[in-house]
């Protein structure tokens, strides 16, 4: 298969390309940034890209959940941070922490900007990183100037989606200077990101016919998991639900690679946390509002060492995460993608179509956690797909 094809189909519109080796990024009719890759690229790109399979070479094949020191539940000890962030605010603390005891120069991360827009900024104060909580359910490209934010002799933590800390981590090990300078990334569960006709179509429904008509749209957030909000002009406000914001349009229409994401857990990162949602009692999770509560998965010793300090000084309170056990059902969407990814790539490969390159070890090893039923659904499901022109 072309590779340029594959790298071109499967970007996750991170910026790490554009920022290190200059390669420029137009946005399609979707509104995703997408490369304007050269064959000289390629195999810089696939030292560092997700679909080129060098991460998933370093993830975990005994665990669908993978690499893990720790798995705790918790939340952030400031209840307005609890309140007002994503889930439970514990990434947020995190980032205040560390600015707090000096461990970091300045937080690389991502806020909102024009309604539905997003920017990459570099926080340095308790303020800058408040501004930044909550979940951006739209497309952000944080690394694509990460090498000319970094300030010389500073030190930085990094917070991104999976993909954007995947790429960084893979990079890291080409550029010493630059990885001296990154000391923490975290990352979150992440389902995709959905694309700039998701968000006409949700301001649409929130009675906002152009993006001009709006000055805000938070997605959730204000309780967990919050409403999605918009605010007019007028000053006038609405909102709709987590579950009709998110499971009838943003989630619909998300970018091809996170389609086959083989990490939306945030594997690649120090610490990653996820929405640790209360099921019911058919094991759905339940949607209605609730105090925020993050799963929070140190995924190495340096961020076991960094939650752990956090918690001993009261910033975050946490306990062991008991409900290990389901989390497939409470992450169901993340532990489908992962435990089906096989089938979903051979789909691909029988239509004869690019697919990301994974490890077919990793992906076999996560098989076993899906049923047979399920596979050839999803093998049949691609195939389908492609008859009818959607892939
Ligand atoms: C695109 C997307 C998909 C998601 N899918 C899932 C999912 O499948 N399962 C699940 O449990 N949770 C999902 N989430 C929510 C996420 O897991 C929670 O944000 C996580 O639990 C962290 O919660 P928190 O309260 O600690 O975050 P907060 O303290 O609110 O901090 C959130 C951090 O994420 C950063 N951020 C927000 N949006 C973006 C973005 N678009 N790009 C880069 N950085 C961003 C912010 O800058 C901030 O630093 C998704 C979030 C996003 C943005």
């Amino acid at each position: 298969m072309d590779s340029v094809n594959i790298y071109k189909e499967y970007c996750t519109g991170c910026g790490l390309c554009h920022s290190v080796y200059g390669v420029e990024l137009v946005s399609d009719e979707k509104d995703f940034l997408c490369p304007e890759i050269a064959n000289d690229n390629i195999d810089k790109l696939m030292k560092v890209c997700p679909c080129g399979g060098a991460a998933a070479k370093e993830m975990s094949d005994k665990d669908i959940w993978g690499k893990q020191e720790n798995v705790y539940l918790g939340w952030s000890s400031d209840s307005e941070i609890r309140r007002e962030a994503s889930s439970g605010g514990v990434l947020t603390s995190l980032c205040i922490y560390l600015l707090k005891h000096r461990l970091v120069n300045g937080i690389i991360q991502t806020v909102g900007d024009n309604v539905y827009g997003t920017k990459t900024v570099v926080s340095r104060t308790e303020e800058d990183v408040l501004k930044c909580m909550g979940s951006r359910y739209s497309v952000s490209a944080p690394l694509y100037d990460i090498k000319q934010l970094v300030k010389e002799n500073e030190v930085y933590a990094f917070v991104g989606k999976p993909c954007d800390v995947s790429a960084l981590r893979m990079y890291l090990k080409e550029d010493a200077g630059l990885c001296k300078q990154i000391a923490y990334m975290f990352s979150f569960f992440c389902a995709g990101t959905p694309s700039g006709t998701a968000q006409k179509m949700l301001l649409k429904e929130l009675g906002c016919n152009s993006r001009s008509e709006c000055v805000s749209l938070q997605y959730r957030g204000n309780g967990w998991p919050g409403y999605a909000t918009a605010v007019k002009k007028d000053g006038t406000e609405s909102k709709i639900n987590y579950n009709d914001s998110w499971g009838k349009i943003l989630g619909r229409d998300v970018r091809k690679i996170c389609r086959f994401c083989i990490d939306g857990i945030g594997e690649m990162a120090d610490i990653s946390c996820g929405d640790a949602w209360y099921l019911n009692d058919n094991n759905v999770p339940d949607f209605s509002e609730h105090e925020g509560r993050n799963v929070i998965f140190a995924r190495n010793i340096k961020g076991l060492e960094l939650l752990k300090k956090a918690m001993t000084d009261g910033d975050i309170i946490a306990d062991k995460y008991e409900e290990y056990e389901k989390l497939k059902f409470i992450q169901k969407y993340q532990y489908e993608r992962r435990s089906t990814m096989y089938a979903m790539i051979r789909g691909l490969r029988i239509c004869r179509v690019p697919s990301p390159v994974y490890s077919k070890n990793l992906m076999k090893n996560y098989r076993r956690n899906a049923p047979v039923k399920l596979r050839i659904k999803r093998t049949l499901g691609i195939m389908k797909r492609f008859i009818k022109g959607k892939i």
